[in-house]
């Protein structure tokens, strides 16, 4: 079975064609600068077939764009199937299912619908996975199924003493202003191959998953179920990320937009593009740079991985809270996956809960899933990379298996 997986964007689009029974990757690229000057890039993972790399492709609509995907990927010379007939549907990831969707649906009108009412609450997002949509019925017709893979759906499981904001209950009743949540696709895939490599059911498992990227959340996934996590109504709640606050008093935003005269378009710019560990190192929001200046003495460097590294640590803790304990905690993304020394630190003092210091030979295998756990240790700490693309195959795989 093959599975087309596109990620659509306002003017980009990822995509991967790949088989969710053995996982073995076909092709992959990236549509980028749609209705701009259109650059197209394609990665056949197929020995003898020849890349694209940001080549000139006229793309003034996502539709252009989903052709392209499609004439590259049928090419009688550098394709990787025969004719479209071989893509038996198509997954895409939205961003936003509101609490109208808690898993993976297939798409219908009416599920259009219900997207479209949630676009208020991820208007950069929705609107854009909606093209996305669109633009794949438009080329690829009706009969070729599509199934929608909500980043928010395995958060939904979520009681309400985690989700409900204390704010005016109204806020909730009328506007469903609440914690929703992000990552879920990561987070429901690193939770269940933890399940797979401790050889024990998740529904008799407490997880703590720690999706560390440019972006990062953590979840406590109980039974199965997610029950906290640390994401909000939008992305910009929870630890502080490449470029976003994170968790903050409120009354900061007061303050700045007062003495400085912003509107909340520039303070929101501010919180989302240039805080996190790039606004206190005042260096980069990419860790690779943050520890080449820590090594080169950068005091503010330092303190940005120390506070990222001590946020991960407190939610642990709060995670660990909130489940009654854990059995294992999921480092994937690439700074969870690639961060050997911020493992070390985001673990370290955390004896008192059963967990000892890392394998260090085992923390420094890098590319696989592998047990970093130290000697002792009550609590497995688990290296898991992540494959949400896998995840939204596998969703759409069932789903149109079924029909
Ligand atoms: P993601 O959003 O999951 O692609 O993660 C991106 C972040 O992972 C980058 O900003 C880097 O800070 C971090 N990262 C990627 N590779 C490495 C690496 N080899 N060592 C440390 N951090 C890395």
């Amino acid at each position: 079975m093959n599975i087309l997986v596109i990620n659509a964007g306002s003017s980009s689009l990822k995509y991967q064609l790949l088989d969710p029974d053995s996982g073995k990757l076909l092709a992959k690229g990236l549509c980028e600068r749609i209705g701009i000057d259109g650059k197209f890039t394609y990665k056949p993972q197929i020995e003898g077939k020849n890349a694209l790399n940001a080549v000139d492709v006229a793309m003034p609509t996502h539709s252009e764009a989903i052709q392209a995907v499609l004439n590259a990927l049928v090419d009688k010379d550098n394709g990787v199937i025969a004719s479209m007939e071989e893509i038996d549907a198509v997954g895409h990831r939205v961003v936003h299912g509101g609490e109208s969707f808690a898993s993976s649906v297939l798409l219908t009108d009416d599920v259009m619908k219900a997207i479209e009412q949630c676009n208020p609450l991820a208007p950069l997002h929705n609107p854009a996975n909606l093209i996305g949509i669109n633009a794949c019925t438009a080329v690829l017709g009706s009969k070729t199924p599509q199934v929608a893979v909500f980043d928010t759906a395995f958060h939904q499981t979520m009681p309400p003493v985690a989700y409900t904001y204390a704010i005016p209950y109204e806020y909730y009743e009328n506007d469903k202003i609440r914690r929703y949540g992000f990552h879920g696709t990561s987070h429901r895939f690193v939770s269940q191959r933890a399940a797979a490599m401790l050889g024990k059911p998740i529904e008799e498992l407490k997880i703590i998953t720690c999706h560390l990227g440019n972006g990062s959340s953590i979840a406590a996934v109980k039974n199965g179920k997610c029950v906290d996590t640390t994401m909000g109504l939008t992305p910009l709640a929870g630890l502080p990320m490449g470029t976003r606050a994170g968790d903050m008093d409120a009354g900061v935003m007061e303050f700045l937009m007062n003495k400085y005269g912003w509107d909340m378009k520039e303070m929101m710019n501010v919180l989302n593009k240039k805080s996190g560990v790039l606004g206190i190192s005042g260096v980069s929001s990419d860790f690779r740079d943050l520890d080449a200046a820590d090594e080169q003495g950068n005091v503010r460097a330092k303190l940005a991985k120390d506070v990222f590294c001590y946020d991960v640590k407190k939610y642990i803790g709060a995670y660990a809270a909130a489940m009654g304990g854990v059995d294992a905690i999921v480092f994937t993304a690439g700074v969870g996956e690639n961060g050997p020394a911020l493992r070390i630190a985001m673990t370290d003092g955390l004896e008192y809960m059963g967990v000892t210091h890392l394998n260090e030979q085992a923390n420094a295998v890098r590319g696989q899933e592998i047990d970093v756990s130290g000697e002792g240790s009550r609590v497995r700490v688990l290296v898991i990379p992540t494959n949400e693309e896998l995840m939204i195959a596998m969703d759409t795989a069932e789903i149109v298996k079924g029909l």
